[in-house]
């Protein structure tokens, strides 16, 4: 037997902070009880059907069971291309200004790989999508934290950042509609953010993973609509959020060319490419009929409405978001996060995400995401009713 040891890049992770959490889970479960999880981020409905069979029909085509062109198949990025100029009117060259990958948490962790050295800095949210920090971590980065605070809408105040770090920072990761918040930016915030990036040489990623994903006729706009944007920046995208295509690893970055011909120039040096069949079937996504994401939102807006208004009538404080399938609860007062999401599971039978997994400003909330049923919703405010909110209620 050879002693394992693990490098100091997975000793220096950041606590797992749902190991408690699993653990009661795992208690809970043990009694019987019947468990509602608003934990995951991960849309419960099928992948439409059309995309299902736009794939059924590539895999039987043996030129698919390939090695893919390593900066995505010429079609796919092309589909990219022509979506991003329907959906948001930017013009973006498919051969230089668009990368395929094996879904967008793949390039947000790897792309610090191309441009942080040891010691570098780079600019993350808190809270914030865990990946952010892991990927300048594993690239011997170091993280500042932006905090995303109520009173900013949560947004970043850039003018917090000491101008020490701002003059030393490589790259900034932002991501609006937000997880875990579900705040969105405005036109003016991203403004900001492009000036900002020009004045500190800055390299900004924005993860839009859920601009389709928005409710009562809210439309998403693209950090590449900004004036300037495409010259400091890229940004994320996926199909996972849109498409309920989270299992079929698939997105995309676009934005800046040689900030994503250096992403290209990382994968082509780790992974080979999604599998051809499954960009075939990306394309169907983009270019088919998209009643399907129209019933998807309308289906979050109710779900958002169900538990929302219970929310309130519960006297919870929580926004009536309007984008993302995540509401971001505060919670009462007396617990904190881990504390409220733990009496929520072990008296409820009730899995929500407490605020600080997702970073130290997330403490104080806890997310709960809309991935379950209208009828099992009811039932979460139900049993929230029945169990009360005031601490130290024995069993
Ligand atoms: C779900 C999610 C992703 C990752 O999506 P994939 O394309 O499935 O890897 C990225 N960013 C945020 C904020 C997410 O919530």
């Amino acid at each position: 037997m050879i002693r394992i040891e693990k490098s100091d890049r997975l000793n220096s992770l950041p606590p797992y902070l749902f190991k408690e959490i699993e653990r009661q889970k795992e208690e809970v479960k043990k009694r019987g009880v019947d468990i509602i999880d608003l934990g995951i981020g991960d849309p419960d409905k099928p992948t439409p059907p059309h995309i299902i069979e736009a794939l059924n029909r590539a895999a039987l085509d043996p030129a698919n069971h390939r090695y893919p062109p390593y900066k995505g198949n010429a079609a796919f990025n092309e589909a990219v291309a022509r979506w991003y100029k329907r959906r948001f009117n930017v013009d973006l060259d498919p051969e230089k200004e668009v990368v395929t990958l094996i879904g967008s948490k793949e390039g947000i962790a790897h792309i610090p790989l191309a441009f942080i050295n040891p010691g570098d800095v780079a600019l993350v949210t808190s809270p914030g999508y865990p990946v952010y920090n892991i990927g300048v971590k594993f690239a011997g980065g170091q993280t500042y934290f932006m905090d995303l605070l109520k009173k900013n809408n949560f947004l970043p105040d850039l003018d917090a950042v000491p101008k020490e770090i701002a003059k030393e920072a490589r790259m900034m990761f932002i991501n609006y509609p937000n997880n875990p918040t579900s705040a969105v930016a405005t036109g003016e915030f991203f403004k900001e953010v492009v000036s900002f990036a020009e004045s500190y040489n800055i390299i900004i990623c924005h993860d839009a993973a859920y601009t389709e994903v928005a409710f009562n006729g809210y439309q998403p706009r693209s950090f590449l609509e900004i004036d300037g944007a495409r010259s400091v920046g890229i940004e994320f995208h996926s199909l996972s959020k849109t498409y309920n295509m989270t299992g079929w690893r698939i997105g995309f970055a676009v934005g800046r060319a040689e900030v994503i011909q250096a992403l290209g120039q990382v994968k082509s040096n780790i992974d080979s490419g999604a599998f051809q069949a499954v960009q075939i079937a990306g394309i169907a996504a983009l270019e088919g009929d998209q009643a399907c994401v129209k019933n998807m939102n309308r289906e979050y807006t109710e779900r958002r409405d169900i538990l929302v208004d219970g929310l309130h009538d519960l006297g919870l404080t929580v926004e009536r978001s309007c984008a993302t399938f995540y509401l971001w609860v505060e919670v009462p007062k007396g617990y904190t996060s881990a504390e409220f999401a733990s009496h929520l599971l072990t008296k409820g039978g009730i899995i929500v995400t407490p605020g600080n997994g997702f970073g130290a400003a997330g403490e104080g909330y806890v997310r709960m995401a809309l991935t379950v049923g209208k009828e099992r919703l009811k039932d979460v405010i139900e049993r929230i009713r029945s169990i009360g909110l005031h601490k130290g209620v024995r069993e």
